[in-house]
């Protein structure tokens, strides 16, 4: 949740292809898909490494669904678009933010393979929404100060930030 300071701290390069990384991306995969999200990046879930997952509809309306190791941000559009953005550790709260239309990320997949992704429309939103996580900034830290601190105002409690009844 914001206020963690995992989220506002650059994270660290993974250095190991092991099966605690293949468990981590897999249990990231459950909990994102458990939160109803379109993306999820490790330190979301308390893990200072430089990884996300993501399952997530591009600009034609095409499921994407994958993960990245280590990414790096290639090419970016000139394009801009202003959609709503929200994420999982705001609960609540969407507000519009501009970005570019399409972005490339490059890295690796949880066997060191290089892998790359461009993507457009939403996709784009959320490959640099989630590659922002993993240098420790949140979509409200684009926003200016009063909106940043309005949409902070909106958080509602969720099943991951309010105790269970009961
Ligand atoms: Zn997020």
């Amino acid at each position: 949740m914001v206020g963690d300071p995992v989220l506002s701290t650059p994270c660290r390069e993974v250095s190991a292809f092991d099966a605690e990384l293949g468990t981590l991306i897999d249990d990231m995969f459950a909990s994102m898909y458990v939160a109803e999200g379109v993306g999820l990046a490790a330190p979301q879930v308390g893990v200072d490494l430089r990884v996300f997952v993501y399952d997530c509809p591009d600009a034609n309306g095409v499921r994407q669904v994958g993960h990245f190791v280590n990414p790096v941000l290639g090419p970016l559009s000139s394009e801009l678009d202003d959609s709503e953005e929200g994420c999982l550790s705001v609960p609540g709260p969407y507000h519009e933010l501009e970005r570019p239309t399409q972005a490339t990320v490059r890295g690796f997949d949880r066997n060191g393979s290089p892998i790359e992704a461009t993507g457009t429309g939403f996709f784009a939103r959320c490959l640099l929404h989630e590659y922002d996580h993993l240098k420790g900034l949140l979509f409200i830290d684009h926003l200016p100060r009063n909106r940043r601190r309005r949409v902070l105002r909106e958080i509602e409690p969720y099943e991951w930030n309010a105790p269970l009844p009961g």
